[in-house]
């Protein structure tokens, strides 16, 4: 009988589906059995690679993937619209090994941005690829293109409309930046971090952004540092929420340097991080896990879809604060 590898690294795989007003009396028990098997799923998809000895890389974007093609999720098929009516995707991944990364912004055509994402990451010399150049690189790698149609879902167009409609009518919520609050209610991003058996960390981010967004606007999750960050010596995160405070705050950064300078544990450095978003008036959540197989999953919502499973085959989801 083969002797049990005792330097063997248990892995661990984290997942979100984005944090917001989530309220379990608002949500119908078909609705929650919905979004929980499609975290499973994720869950299921990334696990398979990291049992297998594959690399944390390649599980949270065999994730992700999982996630962006459910039209439940503001990634991928079920992304928000902007206020032109167009889908602009963002996404990020990132090495906790090597440091590398790689992220597009603002791409109409992709159907899986996390895996365009990858590309950068290995076959570019850059990091950050937006808009049209990046659907050019993509084109280039082969990578799969959908038409715009691919993205239409009743319920996000039906949230532009609202969007719209509370814009026309609410001015002054528009001017004071309370309007997207209320309308990023739903969540949606998705995010994965993952521990493999090498002991090497990744985390990757993947959005449709905010609805009725304009000007071009990028958030957090494929900006480095600030919705999607991975270090061997801190952690690795995917976060969710007002991108625009995730950013100030470089709050994936933030954590992952508490870890690996201040020794904060990830709980102790997870509920820091998102105490500075509350501070600045944002909202949202954040996953990560360590080189040790500690996981956080918190948020300063009412709920964020999140699920986690580990080598001994224990899996959780959730959805609602408790
Ligand atoms: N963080 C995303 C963004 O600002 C949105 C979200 O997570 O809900 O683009």
């Amino acid at each position: 009988m083969a002797k049990p590898d005792s330097t063997a690294v248990p892995f661990r795989l984290v997942v979100h589906g984005g944090a917001g007003t989530i309220d379990r009396e608002s949500m119908s028990a078909q609705s929650e059995r919905e979004y929980r098997d499609a975290l499973t799923a994720a869950l299921v998809a990334g696990r398979d690679v990291l049992a297998g000895h594959g690399s944390a890389l390649d599980a949270v974007v065999a994730s992700v993937q999982i996630l962006e093609d459910c039209p439940l999720f503001n990634a991928g098929r079920g992304a928000v619209f902007n206020a032109d009516g167009q889908n602009e995707l963002d996404a990020a991944i990132m090495d906790g090994r090597t440091l590398a990364a790689g992220a597009v912004a603002g791409v109409t055509n992709i159907k899986n941005p996390i895996a365009v994402a990858r590309l950068v990451l290995a076959e570019s010399k850059h990091v950050l690829l937006a808009g049209e150049g990046a659907e050019r690189f993509a084109a280039s790698r082969g990578a799969v293109t959908v038409l715009p149609d691919y993205f239409f879902t009743d319920q996000r167009w039906a949230d532009l409309l609202r969007a719209k409609r509370l814009e026309e009518n609410l001015p002054d919520l528009v001017r004071d930046h309370k309007l997207e609050v209320d309308l990023d209610r739903i969540g949606g991003t998705v995010g994965a971090v993952a521990l493999d058996m090498h002991g090497d960390l990744a985390a990757g981010t993947s959005t449709g952004g905010i609805t009725n967004k304009r000007f071009g606007r990028i958030g957090d999750s494929p900006i480095i540092g600030a919705g999607t960050y991975a270090d061997n010596e801190g952690c690795a995160v995917s976060a969710t929420g007002k991108g625009e405070v995730f950013i100030r705050i470089v709050a994936a950064h933030e954590l992952s340097a508490l870890m690996k300078y201040r020794h904060a544990s990830i709980t102790e450095g997870a509920e820091l991080v998102m105490q500075k978003i509350a501070d600045l008036g944002g909202q949202g959540g954040l996953i990560a896990v360590d080189r040790t197989g500690r996981f956080a999953m918190t948020f300063n919502t009412s709920g964020m879809y999140r699920g986690t499973v580990g080598a001994s085959g224990d899996r959780e989801t959730a959805i609602f604060r408790r």
